[in-house]
């Protein structure tokens, strides 16, 4: 953060407001109105055609694919989905954007009025409202470095034309810098979890606009805002919109007004600067796209789409957290993303003991992979293998300690619990005498327990077993060895 003159009094007499734009690439085969492949990392210029480099006479061809991601994504999102919505074109020049117009919706977007809800600084939820959902089409990309005369040219590449964008403009609900950052997290998470978008923001998947301006706090009406533009990770959003916060203070604390333009946030500088003031700012003169035909969503399309509905992260993490006895934190890790939850339950749901492949996974897994700096995805021991385990522990067929040694294994030699237990087969003492041999040295070692036993304080039975476990060097049957230190202690 930039030095501020700022006192916390002065911050505290104003309060923030904020919107959000965002921009989501959806992950259909092909482009928004034409067949072109819709692939990020393509040779520079292949992926383009008569319809989107927008020569005369070429007419769009609406992408089913396309309607069905955007209707999802407004669904999981809590919008109305409108029935009829009307394509409009967005009129402006710009070399990337090489049809001078952009398919977008304007006054009929595709979807209105749904929300989000985010944790609020004191620990309630807080609902931020989202204005519209709407489709539109991508321009392409203007390339300022990375040629040998990219100090006097700028190259550009057309494959991003007409790929397909839903763009989802929040209510200007949210008054702090972090607040935004839930937001955005949620919003990543949610479309995620849809699966209509990868979200990578440095692949440009997801882009984020942020419209903030400040007002004395009780003053109903808004300040002059100013939009930052392209920030390309959600901290840095959250910077950005710190560092506009106060610099808008400072303009209205010393006299002056603040001025509604664009700035573009420097992550370098720590700074905003000004891009363009709203003197040139675009008037687009919209109208209804004259190629395209009402968009009209039938109800049994959007009956197949409600039906097609993921579960939602936060709906989940609150069963799983029911469900699998976790905390907060674990129920994250389970469900950072669809994928291995999905994963993670369908291999729970056949272990006798679901709770124990969590605690496992989490523990004994996650545990080993954070000390070795892997991700969930290097790990060695698959999901059934885990089950596995967690059968064999729950059957006392092997001990903790037994699983550990083979965990240990299966990371030291890269291999899947499944082949390293059968080649292994920790022996087991399940010889009755055996184990009353050593329970009673155990005993006989340490009559100041026995006593404490005797006196009612059962629980120091786990004492006996621990002893006894490591003279069998975790090889007596703990279901066995359980049963007998109780006996022996009790007789
Ligand atoms: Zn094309």
């Amino acid at each position: 953060m930039a030095a501020t003159a700022l006192s916390p009094e002065v911050l505290a007499k104003y309060e923030p407001v904020i919107g959000l734009e965002v921009h989501v690439q959806l992950l259909t085969e092909t482009k928004a109105f034409c067949g072109c492949a819709n692939k990020f990392g393509a040779a520079p210029n292949t992926n383009i055609c008569p319809v989107c480099l927008g020569l005369p006479g070429a007419l769009p061809v609406l992408n089913e694919k396309a309607v069905e991601f955007a209707t999802l994504a407004a669904l999981a999102l809590k919008c109305e989905v409108r029935e009829r919505s009307i394509f409009a074109r967005k009129n402006y020049f710009y070399p990337d954007l090489p049809k001078g117009y952009q398919i977008s919706q304007f006054d009929k977007p595709i979807a209105e009025h749904g929300w989000i809800d985010v944790p609020a600084a004191d620990g309630s939820t807080k609902r931020i409202g989202i204005t519209r959902l709407h489709m539109e089409e991508d321009a392409g990309k203007s390339i300022h470095d990375g040629y040998p005369d990219s100090a006097t040219r700028t190259y550009l590449d057309l494959n991003r034309c007409g790929t397909p964008l839903v763009e989802i403009v929040s209510e200007p609900d949210i008054r702090t810098p972090d607040e935004a950052f839930e937001y955005l997290t949620r919003l990543k998470e949610i479309l995620l979890y849809t699966g209509v978008s990868d979200c990578n923001m440095e692949e440009g998947s997801l882009r984020c606009d942020a419209n903030v301006s400040v007002r004395p706090r009780g003053q109903e009406k808004f300040g002059t805002k100013a939009e930052v533009k392209n920030v390309n990770s959600f901290r840095f959003v959250r910077d950005a919109l710190e560092y506009e916060i106060e610099r808008q203070i400072q303009v209205v604390e010393s006299g002056d007004k603040v001025v509604q333009e664009t700035r573009l946030w420097n992550a370098n500088d720590r700074r905003t600067y000004s891009m363009r003031s709203k003197e040139q700012a675009h008037d687009y003169r919209y109208f209804p796209e004259p190629d395209l035909p009402p968009l009209v969503l039938t109800q049994e399309f959007l009956a197949q789409r409600s039906g097609e509905l993921p579960e939602p992260p936060e709906a989940r993490r609150a069963r799983m957290i029911a469900e699998y006895e976790l905390n907060e934190k674990d129920a994250r890790t389970l469900t950072a993303s669809r994928e291995f939850a999905d994963r993670f339950e369908a291999a729970a749901r056949t272990a006798k003991n679901p709770r124990r492949v969590a605690n496992l996974l989490l523990s004994e897994i996650g545990g080993r992979l954070k000390a070795l700096n892997l991700e969930q995805e290097n790990s060695p021991v698959s999901m059934a293998g885990i089950v596995l385990a967690a059968d064999l522990l729950d059957e006392g067929k092997i001990s903790s300690k037994q699983l550990k040694q083979l965990f240990d294994l299966c990371f030291e030699e890269g291999e899947d619990f499944a082949a390293v237990y059968e080649r292994e087969k920790p022996e087991q003492i399940t010889d009755t005498s055996a184990i009353e041999a050593m329970i009673d040295e155990v005993i006989a070692a340490n009559p100041k327990q026995v006593e404490q036993y005797r006196a009612g304080k059962k629980t120091i039975a786990g004492f006996f077993v621990g002893q006894v476990m490591k003279a069998s060097k975790g090889q007596a049957n703990p279901a066995l060895l359980n049963e007998l230190v109780t006996k022996k202690l009790d007789s």
